[in-house]
């Protein structure tokens, strides 16, 4: 196993990495950027280098500032957390030209997931429902023109290369299906450097359903079941449980079993997420697979028990899975709340700056993962999550009772942020009744 690793990442999935490898018996070396300098949580780990100013692309993003650390500090692997360069296969590959392993997906298994058009092909291949789509790329009006007659408005304009809700719009008719193209193009462009582009079928409120998939070196590939995340502001995440009340159970079976398939299919190895659209009519169909964590594994490991980050690491030093499909329950139900230093009475604005006091919950089903405490300093540089809380109780009703204390409890003073929207949520009938589906949020509070 490995004796050092470097957390190629910042913030809660940094210091979530740290702990993982603490009780491993790994070291770990830590990155920072010249804004996280001083971070708490930089002390938990065993070494920290500065990668450079505080912009991403100066610093968690520079591969040979990160390269230069793992080498300085002497790792065997590193652990890239999500976001940043956990789905970069030029990145993956840079680490395995220096022998140093990266614990994920080899580069040609992430490439072939991570670009969404060949993603989909994988999976009609693996026999996996796809959302109806044009058969590849689509280069012009004309073509999306004729797609979009075929199966009928509304439509979903798609980058290849698209996430975090960026390079994705619906068009309802001719008219706006031309600027519609275009706009999904050039925002692709200019946030990924890729505007290519496909059509998909607009699903009409549709749920999200996603599974949680590990798979060792050794072809033994295993699914945690699923995740609801139908609560979302602007295609972004916002609570996450698991089990979902979305599906039935044969639904789910059958969705557990197209994700291990595909995950098969592709001769992928590590963790890997699976996501699926529900539609009204209960029908699922793939969408994408995430190739690294995900912000909201904590569900899953509640529920299963299963820790996932050790898991990955374990897997990528070439151990086997140490348990079997059979082993896996899906015991209670839990529950997560993305607490974003946002303003949700502001369109959701970032909040950044001093929180001057902090209070986070506790007691029994309670979960905080995060990294900040009183007088830490919220950078205005990068994702606006500060924490989750994540419970788990027996029942659903109970899991929503420990959300709402804990979330009472929770006291976050100095900034803005989302836990008074996540009361809110949490209270209205539609979510108590599991009814929501991924338009909701909108729908109901803005
Ligand atoms: P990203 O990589 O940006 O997260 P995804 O493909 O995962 O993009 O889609 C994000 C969200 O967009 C989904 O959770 C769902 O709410 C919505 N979505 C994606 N595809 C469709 C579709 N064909 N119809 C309706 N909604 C969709």
């Amino acid at each position: 196993m490995y004796q050092r690793i470097l957390v190629a990442n910042r913030g809660e999935i940094a210091l979530r990495i740290i702990r993982a490898c603490r009780e491993l018996g790994i070291e770990t070396v830590a990155i920072f950027s010249e804004a996280d300098r001083g971070a708490q949580y930089l002390e938990l780990a065993d070494e920290a280098f500065c990668v450079g100013p505080p912009k991403p692309v100066d610093s968690y993003l520079r591969i040979a500032n990160v390269i230069s650390a793992a080498e300085v500090g002497n790792v065997q692997a590193i652990h890239p957390g999500y976001g940043f360069l956990a789905e970069n296969a030029h990145f993956n590959e840079v680490c395995r030209s220096c022998k140093i392993d990266f614990i994920g997906p080899t580069p040609e298994a992430m490439a072939k997931l991570g670009d969404k058009n060949s993603a989909r092909e994988l999976a009609r291949q693996a026999k996996v429902p796809v959302v109806p789509g044009s058969a590849g790329l689509v280069t012009s009006i004309e073509e999306a023109r004729q797609f979009a007659h075929e199966v009928d408005f509304p439509v979903l304009i798609k980058a290849v290369a698209c996430g975090g809700g960026k390079g994705m719009r619906v068009a309802a008719n001719d008219l706006a299906l031309q600027s519609a193209l275009q706009q999904a193009r050039s925002e692709a462009e200019a946030a990924f450097g890729n505007g290519a582009v496909y059509l998909e079928k607009y699903i009409e409120q549709p749920r999200h359903v996603e599974v949680q998939v590990l798979a060792d070196l050794h072809g033994n590939v295993v699914h945690l079941w699923e995740r609801d995340c139908s609560v979302q502001r602007r295609h972004q995440k916002l609570i996450e449980e698991s089990p979902s009340q979305s599906i039935t159970p044969e639904t789910r079976q059958l969705m557990c079993e197209a994700a291990v398939r595909m995950i098969s299919e592709a001769e992928y190895t590590n963790a890997a997420t699976v996501e699926f659209i529900v539609d009204r009519d209960g029908n699922f169909y793939f969408i994408e697979v995430n190739a690294r964590i995900q912000v909201e594994h904590p569900v899953t490991e509640m529920v299963t028990g299963i820790d996932l980050i050790k898991q990955q690491i374990l897997i990528a030093g070439g151990q086997p899975l140490p348990f079997q499909q059979e082993d896996i329950p899906q015991r209670g139900v839990a529950i997560e709340c993305r607490i974003n230093a946002e303003d949700p009475k502001k369109n959701f604005q970032p909040s950044p700056g001093k929180i001057e006091r902090l209070i986070v919950p506790g007691g029994f089903g309670v979960r905080f993962d995060s990294h900040v405490h009183s007088g830490y300093f919220v950078p205005p540089y990068y994702d606006s999550m500060i924490g989750k809380l994540i419970v788990h109780g027996a029942t659903r009703d109970e899991a929503i009772a420990i959300m709402q204390r804990a979330l009472l409890e929770l006291r976050v003073e100095g900034i803005k942020n989302t836990s008074a929207l996540h009361r809110e949520i949490l209270s209205h009938s539609a979510f108590v009744e599991g009814r929501v589906d991924t338009t909701f949020v909108e729908r109901t509070f803005t």
